[in-house]
């Protein structure tokens, strides 16, 4: 697996997949939710709709994803991916933070997804701290690094992020491209 890191918005890529930060209600909100359905359009928040009917009447768990397509996006498929609001540390946080990457990695190894896009989930409105969400995200990704996606970028939306981010990585001795000129 290619690991990317890169400021911006998530909206704005070309991937098989980006992931959404969503909420248990799949109606949408702020942050990326926001963002993806403003520019995403309304066919996923009717493709939302109709799984929330259908596949998850009482809101998808925290930790579980689930795929819409990807409306007028660049990207191909949305995958929703429901982080734990962060509450101190010892609501098993991290542990659901864990499972929501692993989750969505799994997903994309099933549909093997060449390329996804995810953003640090759970870092905005959920209040995680990026601290511990960063090595979270990062180990988890290199746990899945022999299976699809063949690429991955990890979105930043704001320095502090990127910062960490690449520290982690460097400290963990794993090569990784800024930016994604060739995503
Ligand atoms: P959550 O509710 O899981 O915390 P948010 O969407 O509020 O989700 O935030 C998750 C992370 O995504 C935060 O670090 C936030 O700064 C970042 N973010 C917000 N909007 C975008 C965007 N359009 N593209 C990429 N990252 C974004």
């Amino acid at each position: 697996m290619e690991i990317y890191v890169w400021k911006g918005d998530i909206t704005s890529i070309q991937a098989d997949a980006v992931v959404n930060a969503a909420n248990s209600s799949l109606m949408g909100g702020g942050g990326v939710d926001g963002a993806i359905h403003r520019v995403g359009g309304p066919k996923i928040a009717e493709e939302c709709r109709i799984l929330k009917l259908k596949r998850y009447p009482n809101g998808l768990p925290t930790g579980q994803c689930t795929l819409t397509s990807g409306g007028q996006l660049p990207a191909k498929y949305v995958i929703h991916a429901v982080g734990p609001v962060w509450k101190g540390g010892e609501f098993g946080e991290a542990s659901l933070l864990e499972s929501c990457y692993r989750n969505i990695l799994q997903l994309a190894q099933e549909r093997a997804f060449e390329s996804i896009a995810v953003p640090s989930i759970s870092t905005g409105i959920f209040a995680y701290p990026k601290e511990l969400a960063t090595p979270i995200a990062i180990q988890t990704v290199l746990d899945h690094k022999d299976q699809f996606p063949r690429k991955l970028a990890l979105i930043c939306f704001d320095k502090d992020t990127k910062d960490l981010y690449e520290k982690t990585l460097k400290e963990l001795g794993v090569n990784f491209k800024e930016g994604i000129q060739s995503f």
